[in-house]
């Protein structure tokens, strides 16, 4: 697949992250990112149950319907960690109520909606999330590590971070809770794996990673391993490093160890995000050799066949 250009990166553009994101979000939007149709699934949206988020779950169901979207996982964040924003933000009775009675509504209308969550892992809470996902069951369970207050990858401590250290140590704290979180067999899906690269913008620059793909092998490993299902976010395609989380080559090394548990998400935060970068999603993953998607409706995994408009 070859990555289509989302405006201008600008190195030293010093400006807030969300002003150059919302830039970033309308070139991609000009270049039909937001065009995505006729697809069989998102499993990964934020609602106004996320502290982050502002979207209203039926608006999702309306531009889900509009736009041939079957099938939605809401995946509201839970955090463990006291200084986290979505450390006790919503009850899990009123998370699962708007979803269940929603899918109650929307199921006649031909669109199917999962009780799903976003669980931010961190290895020092494992016996803590461990203990409340077997007490609090949902349909979908995405494990993903997060940019915490005591991260390294802070904006107030970034450069200062980087700064003198080879990219293997300057990766290391985010891959090594990757790793973690893969390894507890906790989570159906790892979400955007590599999400790290949106803090390191402008210090290190996502085709740094990329000419080093190696630092990814262990993270990968631990996947395949484990048979956790990597998921490609489509967020990075609306945020600094304009391509998804992960890239197509690391999916593509992914299926070259063995593994075989893909999943989409275009990880939208407001309405107006969903379900832009999903339709590019799909296509990388068709492009890695992928015909299906790993998702789960409460049970067993399923494996949903991969369908793509051929683009126009
Ligand atoms: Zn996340
Ligand atoms: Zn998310």
């Amino acid at each position: 697949m070859t990555a289509r250009p989302i405006g201008t990166p600008a190195v030293a553009d010093t400006r807030p992250r969300a002003d150059i994101e919302h830039e970033v979000w309308k070139a991609g939007v000009a270049a039909g990112l937001g065009d995505s149709r006729d697809l069989p699934l998102d499993a990964h949206l934020h609602t106004v149950r996320s502290p982050d988020a502002n979207a209203m779950l039926e608006a999702y169901c309306v531009l889900a319907v509009e736009r041939g979207i079957r099938e939605l996982a809401i995946t509201d964040h839970v955090d463990f960690d006291p200084t986290m924003p979505a450390y006790g933000f919503a009850s899990f009775a009123d998370r699962e109520r708007d979803v269940r009675e929603a899918a109650a509504r929307w199921a006649t209308r031909g669109l199917a909606i999962r009780f799903g969550v976003e669980v931010t892992y961190e290895r020092r809470y494992e016996d803590e999330i461990r203990g409340w996902l077997h007490r609090h069951p949902h349909d979908y369970v995405i494990g993903s590590v997060h940019i915490s207050e005591a991260s390294p990858y802070k904006a107030s401590r970034v450069a200062a971070f980087v700064s003198g250290r080879p990219l293997d140590e300057i990766v290391a704290p985010y891959f090594d809770e990757v790793i973690g979180a893969a390894r507890s067999g906790l989570f159906d899906t790892l979400g955007h794996l590599d999400f790290v690269k949106r803090y390191l913008v402008p210090h290190v620059l996502p085709v740094q990673l990329a000419a080093a793909p190696e630092l990814y092998e262990p993270v990968l490993a631990a996947l395949v391993e484990t048979g956790t299902a990597l998921e490609v976010n489509a967020s990075g395609l609306r945020q600094l490093p304009r391509e998804t989380y992960p890239a197509a080559p690391i999916v593509e090394r992914y299926r070259a160890l063995g593994g075989r548990q893909v999943t989409i998400g275009s990880d939208a935060h407001r309405t107006e995000w969903f379900p832009y970068g999903l339709g590019e999603a799909y296509r990388l993953v068709a492009a890695a050799g992928y015909g299906t998607l790993a998702f789960r409706r409460g049970a067993e995994r399923v494996q949903v066949p991969v369908q793509v408009r051929n683009p126009t």
